[in-house]
């Protein structure tokens, strides 16, 4: 519900080897990917002898036009769009970062965060690094760059071995491309083919809407060279517990995608299902709605389990831009009611539920409820499809600090009393791992697949004080810092 201080994802990226459109379908891939970043977008396409590059601030489809795709030939291309988690929104850290060196040009992308970018930057300047970003891209490529072997199959592994935390990344050379995912597999990463040609993405909506077919994920700890001889796998890093990030299923990514080998809105679906098991015996309400549109799916399995009706209490509209101009004369709870508008005739004297994925701050929650109490509706019964949100994240997603996430200050009736319901639930965290399938039967017993540290505290790396310092989360980390 947290619509205006929602979290954020923090990247997306496309790759296309062997098409003689590269760089269009590039555009295309990311396009379908913008949701999963809105600050800047960027493109490098190989021809076989040279990288080309264009980058920019803003939206996709402002920034690629024909005239610009057309400046980037080849059959080859990466793209990737960006929401700054860590360094600041300039153009020096849109990516994909392109580099000239020793052994030639290569251009890198990822999504994801590194906890240990820091120390690992300090260490590279120690050694005669300059920097010119803040992302840790740029880190990956200092690292391969600084290793003595010239084959990048080698290198590569070598310089990911260094980095801690969550990277799904794409390497582009001149007649070569490679995919890594980090051996916890936070973040999804996609193989698919177009044709002969072969597409990474982070989520299959990209290859939906450039024709491709989801061929597997690539797994946690892999990478994938894909060249005019097809493609490669490599497992080069010892295993270690998966941590993949469930919030990509509850919230980030787009219900038309299939990632962590289930389809998102069927995840989602049954994420309602379990809510609606954990309601008192005799619950009951004259209809469930979601605050569209990321909740959708898990009012739909809230209803077909409840046997409640779903309606569609409140619309969303999807045409506001960045900025708006406000009435001198106050309306109350504007900047929400631009996104949401209740449909009074239906609401107006009925008991709702209203199915949420999340709550953050609190703030847009309050504001979302007063204006469906002020069109009318009788009790309020808002449901949310995880635990409480308690802790920041440090791999990928922008997160408030930990004393704004108001699942860590208040107790779930306090923040029900903030936010002016007659009753709050969320989804247990044993309702939430069985219905994404989160435990697995593993040689030492049942073991978690997903990370679910925002929820619990419990990281799966150590977390670096002056990488929180940076993500400005001073406070609170206790024994939990580094
Ligand atoms: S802390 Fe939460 S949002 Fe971050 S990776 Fe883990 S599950 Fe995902």
């Amino acid at each position: 519900m947290e619509k205006s201080y929602y979290p954020k994802e923090a990247c997306g990226v496309f790759g296309i080897f062997g098409h003689p459109e590269a760089a269009t379908l590039t555009y295309l891939g990311i396009y379908a990917l913008q949701h999963r970043g809105q600050e800047s977008a960027g493109i490098v396409a190989s021809d076989g002898k040279r990288l080309r590059q264009h980058r920019a601030l803003g939206l996709v489809n402002d920034i690629f036009r024909e005239d610009v795709l057309k400046r980037l030939t080849g059959n080859s291309a990466i793209g990737h769009v960006r929401y700054s988690t860590l360094g600041d929104t300039s153009l020096a850290n849109a990516q994909p970062v392109k580099v000239d060196y020793l052994r030639g040009s290569l251009a890198v992308c990822h999504n994801g965060n590194v906890v240990n970018a820091l120390p690992l930057r300090e260490e590279l300047e120690q050694r005669g690094s300059i920097f010119t970003t803040t992302s840790d891209s740029e880190i990956i490529i200092h690292l391969i760059a600084h290793d003595e072997d010239d084959e990048l199959t080698v290198a590569i592994p070598n310089a990911l071995k260094h980095l801690e935390g969550a990277y799904s990344v794409l390497f582009l050379e001149e007649n070569r491309l490679l995919a890594a995912r980090d051996p916890h597999g936070w973040r999804p990463l996609c193989l698919g083919t177009l044709g002969n040609a072969f597409v990474v993405a982070s989520e299959t909506c990209a290859f939906d809407l450039v024709g491709a077919t989801y061929e597997r994920d690539i797994e946690p700890g892999e990478i994938v060279e894909i060249t005019a001889r097809g493609v490669k796998s490599f497992r080069p890093f010892e295993a270690v517990k998966p941590a993949m990030c469930i919030f990509e299923l509850v919230y980030f990514s787009r219900p038309d995608s299939y990632i962590f080998g289930r389809g998102v809105h069927e995840a989602r679906k049954t994420l309602g299902v379990g809510l609606a098991r954990e309601e008192e015996p005799g619950f009951a309400a004259d209809m469930v709605i979601a605050v569209p549109d990321s909740s959708n799916s898990a009012a739909l399995g809230y209803a077909e389990e409840s046997g409640i009706p779903f309606e569609l209490g409140i619309i969303r509209s999807h045409y506001i831009g960045r900025t708006f101009i406000e009435p001198e004369q106050r309306i109350r709870a504007f900047g929400t009611r631009l996104k949401y508008n209740p449909v009074r005739d239906l609401i107006a004297g009925k008991s709702l539920v209203i199915v949420d994925d999340s709550i953050v701050r609190g703030t847009t929650s309050r504001k979302i409820i007063d204006i469906v109490r002020n069109a009318g509706a009788g009790e309020i019964h808002l449901r949310i499809s995880c635990p409480p949100w308690r802790w920041p994240c440090f791999y990928g997603i922008d997160t408030p600090t930990r004393e704004e996430l108001i699942g860590s200050r208040l107790e779930v009736d306090e923040i029900a009393r903030y936010i002016g319901v007659d009753s709050l639930k969320y989804l247990s965290l044993g309702g939430l791992r069985r219905a994404v399938g989160g435990d697995v039967l593993t040689e030492e017993g049942v073991a978690e697949r997903f990370c679910s540290a925002c929820f619990t505290g419990d990281y799966p790396t150590p977390i670096y004080e002056q990488f929180a310092k940076d993500m400005m989360t001073p406070r609170l980390f206790g024994d939990k810092m580094f």
